[in-house]
């Protein structure tokens, strides 16, 4: 089979221009269109299964190839979590202010040994044969003591990644600039995994 257009479960635009600008590396002929059918309950307790929540809608409402990212920060000594509830740790108004806050006091007492975190970001492909995939990348560093850098979203003030060779880094992912973040970020390594497969498709 070869498809001609794959679906990105996501209604921002900006997600879609980033996922069509990395896809072109390798079918440029591919084009990705955003998805605007309902929306399902992410109700997974895996990045693996909200991904696949996901993209099964817009496969199931479009009748196309579809793909789907779901994402989130891990903390080792909380078990992984906030993982899937990364959006709304400090609750429902999905406020990241508060989302770090909430983080950075739990964990105010650990010494740098215990702040060993990474985030997660799983993409989905479902295909309307049934054919599904999942791909994972992993950025692995730690959970900082205080806020710095203006730069990303979401933990990226409170997340030092480690640098490349594996030893805990100094800045945070705030105080990366858009290029610096995409070249290591969870989501670039997902989506390196992801290449083949949209290769083959
Ligand atoms: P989503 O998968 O894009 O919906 O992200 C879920 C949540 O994980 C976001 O609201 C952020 O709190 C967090 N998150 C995911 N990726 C990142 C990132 O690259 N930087 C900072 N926070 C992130």
């Amino acid at each position: 089979m070869s498809v001609d257009r794959v679906v990105l479960a996501t209604h921002n635009p900006h997600k879609v221009a980033e996922f069509q600008a990395i896809v072109a590396t390798v079918r440029p002929d591919l084009t990705v269109i955003g998805y605007d059918g309902p929306e399902p309950v992410e109700d997974g307790v895996t990045f693996a299964q909200n991904a696949l929540i996901k993209a099964r809608a817009a496969t199931a409402h479009t009748g196309l190839p579809a793909l789907a990212d779901d994402s989130g920060l891990c903390v080792d000594v909380l078990g992984g979590s906030p993982g899937v509830f990364s959006a709304y740790w400090a609750g429902h108004a999905k406020d990241d202010v508060a989302n770090r806050r909430l983080l950075l006091d739990q964990l105010s007492d650990l010494a740098p040994e215990h702040r060993g975190a990474h985030f997660t970001s799983v993409i989905a492909l479902t295909l309307p044969d049934g054919t599904e995939r999942t791909v994972e990348g992993i950025w692995p560093g730690r959970l900082a003591r205080t806020e710095t850098g203006q730069n990303g979203f979401g933990y990226d003030p409170v997340f030092v990644p480690d640098d490349a060779d594996g030893t805990p880094g100094t800045g945070s992912a705030a105080e990366l600039s858009a290029e610096e973040k995409n070249a290591q970020s969870h989501r670039s390594r997902a989506f390196a995994h992801l290449l083949p497969l949209l290769a083959s498709l």
